[in-house]
């Protein structure tokens, strides 16, 4: 940097009203690098040199930003690559960078942020140390603190101040533990800005228009003599008594898995509460400085930081093609799946032609999207007017003549190739002549749908996941004759709808039903070696899955997961190979004989009373009986990660799957592998082995192998690690990025 360069530029107006302008003339956006911390840290000691020799010479401070972003947080890339030696130096560096922010705070004039684009993280951090915070009411704006999502805790400050602002209970279940990120008008009502202006032009003139009318307004509420915490401080009787409840909370929250961060947040914030603003402060940096040097926040940011960004970007979208536009889609099957799919393409603004055999069928299909808008709409998400025009975009139909002109086809039909190539055939005779052919099929092989219709280089796989309107990703599957291009515009169509895509090659089960296959067998496995139904369930939810294995065997159906697996027997018969099915199959196979199949029969491992869970079905342990002595938890809870992890590894060494970012992004957003481990690929590479295991803290794809072979020895060869993660370790590789 030269002498000249700052990322900072400071202007005093007639008033005496001095705006810092956030603009890092070295990137695109502001974030908090040693550019920022010395041009923030000039700017604040050219303030005080000013207030020193005329009081009267500054009235204020307006802090706005020339960037679309108001603020784009911490150094992530840095955080990622820090370890347990460099503990000090991540310390320092948040002590230094909160010290900029406290000694702004602190100055005798008036603070105001003009807000004119996100400020979450770091950058709303900022805001936090100002006296006042102005933001541009536009609803692209987002306000909040996500770092939790990453594993990381707001350790510029937000902790602390947060709590001060709204007080322990609202500040932690409301702000800090579920990341939540708010609109400026959600943020105006919570009370975590306190103006909005309609226009970015409006913003500097009404956080100056303020100084001039509240010229001694300079003092944080928590700064002034007489400060009570909102909601009692930890020691009063109120809040004394909640307290305990807390970690409680967070657990239940977060179903038993207590994400180190989670709880780092809550650590941080309760011993903070107790104490003066700026030992609560350093509290706070050491909190962070365990959470950055820790491996679970690297996993975390791997995956929805750099993962997730990437694929957004379009790195798994093939190059050199031009972007591509559905305008009118049309649906086949007005069933489950493509009801939703159906209001997932009309909510993106496609025209929807939703067919099915009947008008009613397909007017049940509709009815799906009717049910949502009408919840939306009485919730105030969701204008009459706009919930009109999404419904007025999807025409239900029996009659394949209303597919004319439409330029993307997704069939839904009973999971059956034949049915599968009849309406195919049939659609084709009246859409575009170069439409895009997907099928949402979950099992059947997209090389072989496609021999069904002329243009197999336009067939592809768009596998949603249930229920549609909810769940963030979709997984594409290239066919043998898949063409880049038809490829590049199943990428374009689903980014359209607002998910995240996922692209794999074409194999049984593809990549994600393959993978959670081997988790919910292990789950059964479990149970028929005799651990106790709910421990089955606590491991998984303990590990970090949103569900048990068993409740979600109910869920999935036996008698569905039966069909599958002797298609996958038939299969392998077929090619000559030999089948051995799983210990967990023989389990599936038990509980249909014994006429609890799932949830939907109404009866499955739990019992149901009217649609609704109960507990554990009593007949299960004369079936299944609980043994004396258990196995180790530690061993429960990794057999179903690392089985999900071995099945990963196999997709990348048969080519299913070519890259990390996509098995990390699938297996958390479409399967529910656990977050924290920053998704199935990373849980390898950042494997770090718990107490009481052959791998006990040691790291990396090394102790990985490790370990799955002390499985094998004590569970089964089916977890020994295959040659070719032991030729990755020898060659000291990972998976392709
Ligand atoms: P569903 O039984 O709810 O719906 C299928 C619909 O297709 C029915 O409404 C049926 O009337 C309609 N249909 C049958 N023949 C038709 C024809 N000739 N023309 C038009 N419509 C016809 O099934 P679903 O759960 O929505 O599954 C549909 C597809 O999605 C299957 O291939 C399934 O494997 C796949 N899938 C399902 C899930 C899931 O969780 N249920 C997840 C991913 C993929």
């Amino acid at each position: 940097t030269t002498e000249t360069q700052t990322a900072v530029r400071y202007e005093k107006d007639a008033d005496g009203i001095v705006t810092l302008t956030l603009d890092d003339p070295t990137s695109s956006a502001n974030t908090m690098n040693d550019l920022y911390r010395a041009s923030i840290n000039a700017a604040i000691d050219r303030l005080y040199d000013e207030l020193a020799a005329d009081e009267s010479s500054v009235k204020g401070v307006v802090i706005a930003s020339a960037k679309k972003t108001f603020f784009a947080g911490g150094n992530l890339k840095g955080m990622v690559t820090a370890g347990p030696e460099d503990a000090e130096d991540v310390f320092r560096m948040a002590e230094d960078v909160k010290a900029g922010l406290r000694r702004l705070e602190k100055l005798p004039k008036p603070v105001v942020a003009a807000i004119n684009g996100a400020a979450l993280g770091g950058g709303l951090e900022i805001t936090l140390a100002c006296n006042r915070r102005v933001c541009v009411d536009d609803r692209s704006v987002k306000l909040g603190l996500p770092e939790v999502s990453l594993g990381l805790l707001p350790g510029g400050g937000g902790v602390t101040r947060i709590v001060r602002m709204f007080g322990l209970q609202e500040g932690l279940m409301g702000f800090l533990l579920e990341g939540k990120q708010f609109s400026p008008a959600e943020a105006k009502e919570k009370g975590l800005v306190d103006e909005l202006v309609a226009t970015r032009e409006e913003l500097v003139p009404a956080a100056k228009a303020w100084i001039l009318a509240n010229p001694d307004a300079h003092q944080n509420p928590w700064d002034a003599p007489g400060y009570k915490m909102p909601g009692g401080s930890p020691k009063s009787p109120a809040l004394a008594g909640f307290l305990p409840a807390f970690p409680a909370l967070l657990r239940k929250q977060t179903k038993g898995a207590v994400y180190p961060a989670a709880r780092a947040i809550l650590s941080a914030a309760v011993e903070g509460a107790n104490r003066d603003f700026d030992t609560a402060s350093r509290i706070e940096s050491r909190y962070l400085t365990n959470l950055i040097v820790n491996q679970g926040s690297k996993n975390m940011i791997q995956a929805f930081f750099f993962d997730l960004q990437a694929i957004n970007a379009g790195k798994l979208r093939p190059q050199g093609i031009e972007p591509w536009k559905a305008t009118k889609v049309a649906v086949l099957g007005a069933g489950m799946m493509g009801a939703g799919i159906a209001y997932s393409c009309a909510r993106a603004g496609m025209e929807v032609v939703l067919k099915d055999v009947s008008a009613e069928a397909a007017a049940k299909g509709k009815a799906y999207s009717e049910k949502i808008n009408e919840k939306a709409v009485s919730r105030g998400k969701l204008t009459q007017e706009k919930s009109e025009e999404l419904l007025g975009r999807i025409t239900p139909t029996d009659d394949y003549a209303d597919l004319a002109g439409c330029d993307l086809v997704i069939e839904a039909v009973f999971e059956d190739p034949s049915l599968k190539h009849q309406v195919f055939a049939e659609a084709a005779k009246h859409v575009n002549a170069d439409a895009l052919l997907c099928s949402n099929t979950s099992t059947l092989p997209i090389t072989e749908l496609a021999e069904g219709v002329d243009r197999p280089a336009d067939f592809i796989g768009l596998h949603f996941f249930s229920p549609v309107d909810k769940m963030p990703l979709v997984e594409i599957i290239k066919g043998r004759a898949t063409s880049d291009e038809a490829l590049a515009k199943a990428y374009d169509v689903v980014q359209q709808i607002k998910k995240t895509p996922i692209v794999v090659n074409d194999s049984r089960g593809f990549y994600t039903s393959r993978v959670i296959g081997t988790m919910v067998n292990e789950g059964l496995a479990l149970l028929a070696e005799g651990c106790a139904p709910y421990s089955v369930e606590r491991a998984a939810t303990q590990a970090g899955y949103p569900v048990g294995p068993l409740q979600l065997t109910d869920e999935l159906n036996m008698e569905l997961m039966a069909k599958i697996a002797k298609a996958t027997k038939d299969a392998a018969e077929r090619d000559g190979g030999t089948y051995e099915p799983h210990p967990g199959s023989l389990v599936v196979e038990k509980m249909i004989e014994l006429g609890r199949p799932s949830r939907l029969k109404g009866a499955g491992f739990f019992e149901y009373v009217d649609g609704k869970r109960g507990s554990i079905w009593s007949g299960l342990a004369e079936v299944y009986p609980v043994a004396e002595e258990q196995i180790p938890f530690v061993d429960m809870k990794e057999r179903m990660l690392f089985a999900e992890a071995i099945e990963t590894a196999k997709c990348f060494e048969e080519g299913v799957i070519e890259s990390a970012a996509a098995a990390n992004i699938g297996s958390i957003m479409g399967i529910g592998f656990p977050p924290m481990t920053g998704g199935a690929a990373q849980f390898m590479t950042g494997y770090e082995g718990p107490e009481g295991t052959v791998a006990a803290g040691e790291i990396g794809l090394a102790a990985f192998v490790k370990r799955a072979d002390d499985l094998a020895d004590k569970y089964g060869e089916r977890f020994r690690a295959t040659q070719y993660l032991r030729d990755l370790v020898a060659k000291g590789e990972s998976f392709p990025a």
